[in-house]
């Protein structure tokens, strides 16, 4: 067993203080690791850096010599039975997957926080907190022991998973899904917390409903971080980490974007924690583990969170066909939506998603809502091709069988497309070969009309300056240029600063001074870029911007009202 007391003497200073107590067998090196990464957050991010103070004792408290011998790694020799490991870490990075500790609470993921014995891993993992003066809550998923501040874990993949919320914030019991659920609360906002626990309630019953077994956990909580700016989850077996802007509860489309992020992760304890590719798990905590599948996780998750808040009737039928227009607007205007294909964007995850820059819009997919956009047309697919029998609730369905059959084993690529074609009673693998693996753009306009719902499309304006112009202060910089469009044609490149336009300093006015120009009108921009003035000629040209609007088609056959049924029921 491994049993580790977590302290916070200091917490103003952001640290967390750790002994680990470990048995071994005298006589032999003794190894111990920390990840690189985290699952659900597919980068590799050295949690080890913010480690330090590393010290080995023996029983009789004389120091052991203790070696670093990798970046995540340390081994010393056991001359005795028992030893104790201190170290400390630094915690002042407040996102989902990261630690953050200050006077007011302290959050703990897993992976950044604990080290264990290689070899070890299966051992239980016992953790007991010693809160900071006033702090008088804790939230963790793992069962408490002796009193609330001391938890165990099965085995160490268990306590990765495992994240915890310790200081006064707000809980909140509820019972959905036939199990207990705690909401718990960090940080003031603008919610109604007995509306959000009410529809939380009617989407997680729904959830529940789709894979008709007894629910998987025996106690659900989502941490619901309130914060200045930022918005993300991060799925774990039992519980969610969730962060949203604490004003972000008004007006209507903010709050369901945020009952739609705890809609998403929660659909997560099917998809990715239990039914999950073959790569992602067991886990090598040590380096990438590399999948062409997280599609799968992310796009699936990511079609059904929008789904259940309408399912649940949280939002209404119309605002659940906007969401979907709007969100197919914004993937394919991507100008990067055919440059890359989803099984390559979610291989290229450990090094390009997560890393964000200038270009990314320009060569990339972002497997979460291109990958939503694609789950759609294979589901109205599949509806189509079983004249309205089946769908992709049915495929999910039969997942959550194959992992109820062999838990430790994930589904490989080709399994995956096996069950697709086996709910379906047809061929496939076509569709996964040119819009999931290859880069080809979908007609999505037909997909829709299987349900007898028409996508209309309009050009959004005539010409498109296809830059992104960020204001910092009284100055206008270029933070993106699409490839294609009249600045990246031009020559504009992102960080130019535009000065004038046409001889005209730039203003806050400056759309009113080109609002009487057309495609093929010429502008005189006026830049600096790096301190050296440039004067470039810009031409402006047809904007290739799409807007959708998605609608009920007045007359639909049999089959299409059967297939907007079983889908819109
Ligand atoms: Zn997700």
């Amino acid at each position: 067993m491994l049993s580790y007391l977590v302290k916070f003497p200091n917490p103003e200073l952001h640290y967390v203080e750790i002994e680990l107590s470990i048995v071994t067998p005298i006589n032999q090196w003794v190894e111990m690791y920390m990840p690189v990464w985290t699952p659900g957050s597919y980068m590799i991010r050295e949690f080890s850096r913010h480690l330090d103070k590393l010290s080995v004792q023996n029983k009789d408290n004389q120091v052991v010599v203790c070696d670093k011998i990798s970046k995540n790694t340390w081994r010393f020799f056991s001359e005795s039975s028992n030893h104790i490991v201190k170290y400390r870490i630094y915690a002042n990075e407040l996102t989902v997957r990261t630690n953050h500790v200050n006077t007011e609470h302290a959050m703990l993921n897993g992976a950044a926080t604990y080290l264990t014995v290689k070899g070890y891993e299966h051992h239980l993992h016992q953790v007991k907190f010693q809160p900071y003066k006033d702090w008088k809550e804790i939230s963790c998923s793992l069962p408490q022991i002796n009193g609330k501040w001391e938890v165990v874990a099965e085995n160490y993949d268990l306590l990765l998973d495992s994240p915890v919320e310790i200081g006064n914030q707000q809980i909140i019991q509820f019972h959905a899904g036939g199990i207990p659920h705690e909401l718990v609360l960090i940080g003031d906002s603008n919610g109604d917390y007995s509306l959000l626990v009410n529809d939380l309630r009617v989407i997680i019953d729904e959830e529940v409903k789709l894979f008709a077994y007894p629910h998987p956990c025996e106690k659900y909580i989502f941490m619901l971080h309130h914060t200045d700016n930022v918005y993300g989850g991060l799925e774990h077996l039992n519980c969610s980490v969730n962060m949203v802007p604490r004003w972000d509860y008004f007006p209507r489309d903010k709050y369901l974007r945020t009952i739609s992020l705890l809609a998403h992760e929660y659909f997560h304890l099917w998809n990715i924690k239990r039914i999950r590719p073959l790569e992602l798990g067991p886990f090598d905590y040590s380096q990438e583990n590399y999948t062409r599948q997280l599609w799968a996780i992310e796009g699936i998750t990511s079609y059904y969170d929008d789904y259940f808040v309408y399912l649940a009737g949280v939002a209404s039928l119309d605002e659940y066909l906007n969401n979907l227009a709007t969100n197919l607007s914004n993937v394919v205007n991507s100008p990067g939506n055919t440059e890359q294909s989803l099984g390559e964007s979610s291989f290229d995850a450990w090094i390009k998603y997560y890393r964000g820059h200038e270009n990314t819009h320009n060569n990339q997919v972002n497997y979460y809502t291109k990958g939503a956009n694609v789950v759609i047309a294979l589901n109205l697919l599949i509806m189509h091709l079983t004249a309205g029998q089946k769908s992709l609730d049915d495929v999910m369905k039969v997942l959550y069988e194959m992992y109820l059959e062999r838990p430790t084993q994930g589904y490989s690529e080709g399994e995956l497309l096996e069950v697709c074609e086996e709910v379906t009673g047809s061929s496939l693998g076509d569709f996964f070969e040119k819009y999931i693996f290859g880069t080809e753009e979908l007609d999505y306009a037909m997909y829709f009309s299987f349900a007898g719902l028409h996508l209309q499309e309009v050009i959004q304006e005539e010409y498109d300056l296809g830059w992104v112009l960020e204001e910092r202060g009284s100055s206008f910089w270029v933070s993106k240029v699409n490839i294609g469009a009249s600045a990246a044609n031009a020559g504009l490149n992102a960080n130019d600063e535009i000065l004038a336009l046409n001889g005209y300093r730039m203003t806050a006015q400056w759309k009113r001074s080109i609002s009487s120009y057309s495609v093929g009108d010429k502008l005189n921009v006026l830049v600096s870029r790096a301190g050296v003035l440039k004067s470039i000629e810009m031409i402006l040209l047809p904007s290739r911007k799409k807007q959708y609007t998605i609608s009920p088609m007045d007359n639909i056959s049999v089959l299409q009202a059967k297939i907007q049924n079983l889908w819109l029921k």
